[in-house]
């Protein structure tokens, strides 16, 4: 048994419901506040006074300094396993030259799966590696990986072998995705179709064997796939156990009502969602991902999170961490960034990042401190929550606690 505080202020996240508005009021915190854990587990959090009389015999992590803390985040959508950057694209983009353009001269997302192609399994994990503990820097303690940059089956095989290889280095949690139906790959033979039966044969069966993801993401869109070219796929991958979720309504609609249809986890992007989509939705179990890093990056609209949380969906906000689109990385930025667009409370952007965003990797051990979840944890040099996003993710963690160990100071 640990005992680690004094705390300024602890923010819990308890009793707060997984779908719907938040108001700020409803926020639990404790003054301070000290937190007990048994190895990778909270046991419980309550005063410092009150933790120091209820465990004498506790080994004491006594804290100095002025503290404010929050669960430890959860990023449910990222593309961090990649090659190369795209920085000509971006520059072009901003530049005026069209999507079409940029494609055609070498940039896009093909460009992205060229550099990632070229990189070996070793060299794909250390990216991932590096690209994980950025992110435990800023206290995400769990992080949603995808493939997807590889798109043939040796391909794919390497990526989630790479984010395997790099859960076990990093200290955050790594949960693969398998993406493998990102776009339709430009050196294959065959019809959308013919490319997602080659996967449905000979990819599903080696995810199960090597148990490489238990997750299967697909990309609905006029320049990807079509929702009825994807059923198919998607009916497959239910049958063998798969979870499903879906990059969803980023330009056109259409994703987001296939992924309610087959019960997935999330539906992710919604940009381009409107008020049938947000209904379908708010009643039904799919969590909603907003990722307002993508919409930074190529100057397009907010998914339209304010609605989704008013007419009673679950709301959980991602960076999408990529080369292409949302190159940033920065989640808290990118939450405070959304917030202030779609006039969230700050209890529902802590929601968005930490709860919820975890019931979209059907995650439930973690995202509040409470007793019996994940000792994960930050803690910044402040004495109020409200600075976190205040500051627009400048303002950094001090510490970062991952299952009971402190890999962050
Ligand atoms: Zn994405």
């Amino acid at each position: 048994m640990e005992l680690i505080g004094p705390i300024s202020q602890l923010v819990s996240l308890q009793d707060l419901s997984l779908k719907g508005p938040i108001n700020d009021s409803a926020l639990h915190t404790i003054s301070n506040a000290g937190i007990a854990i048994d190895n990778d587990t909270i046991v419980a959090v309550d005063t410092w006074d009150a933790l120091l009389a209820a465990y004498p015999n506790a080994m004491i992590t006594e804290l100095n300094g002025t503290y404010v803390a929050v669960p430890g985040y959860i990023d449910c959508h990222t593309h961090l396993c990649f090659g190369g950057n795209r920085a000509r694209d971006f520059a072009l983009r901003n530049a005026g030259v069209s999507y079409l353009e940029i494609a055609q001269s070498g940039g896009g997302i093909w460009d992205t799966v060229t550099q990632t192609r070229k990189c070996t399994e070793k060299e794909l994990t250390q990216i991932v590696i590096q690209n994980a503990n950025k992110q435990l820097q800023l206290g995400i303690t769990t992080i949603e990986v995808k493939s997807g940059y590889g798109l043939s089956v040796e391909e794919e095989i390497k990526m989630l072998r790479a984010i395997r290889n790099g859960n076990k280095e990093t200290a955050a949690d790594l949960v693969a995705t398998c993406l493998a139906a990102h776009l339709p790959p430009k050196d294959f033979s065959g019809t959308n179709e013919d490319y997602l039966n080659y996967l449905v044969t000979n990819l599903f069966p080696v995810l199960q064997s090597e148990k490489l993801t238990n997750r299967i993401d697909a990309f609905i869109e006029t320049s990807a796939f079509s929702a009825l070219e994807i059923a198919p796929y998607l009916q497959s991958a239910k049958g063998l156990g798969f979870d499903i979720t879906i990059h969803a309504d980023q330009f056109t609609t259409s994703g987001s009502e296939v992924a309610v249809q087959y019960g997935a986890l999330s539906a992710d992007h919604l940009e381009a969602s409107g008020g049938k989509e947000i209904e379908l939705l708010a009643q039904s179990k799919t969590i909603a991902v907003a990722l307002p890093g993508a919409s930074v990056g190529l100057g397009c609209a907010f998914a339209p999170a304010r609605k989704i949380l008013d007419k009673g969906g679950a709301l959980a906000i991602a960076s999408d961490w990529n080369p292409g689109s949302a190159p940033m990385g920065d989640l808290i930025c990118q939450a405070s960034i959304l917030a202030t667009f779609e006039k969230l409370t700050t209890a529902e952007v802590f929601a968005g990042i930490t709860f919820r965003a975890a019931a979209a990797l059907d995650l439930f051990d973690r995202g509040r401190l409470i007793a019996g979840n994940k000792a994960d944890f930050v803690l910044y040099p402040s004495n109020h929550y409200r600075d976190i996003l205040y500051y627009q993710g400048s303002l950094r963690p001090s510490k970062v606690w991952k299952s009971g160990k402190l890999v962050s100071a």
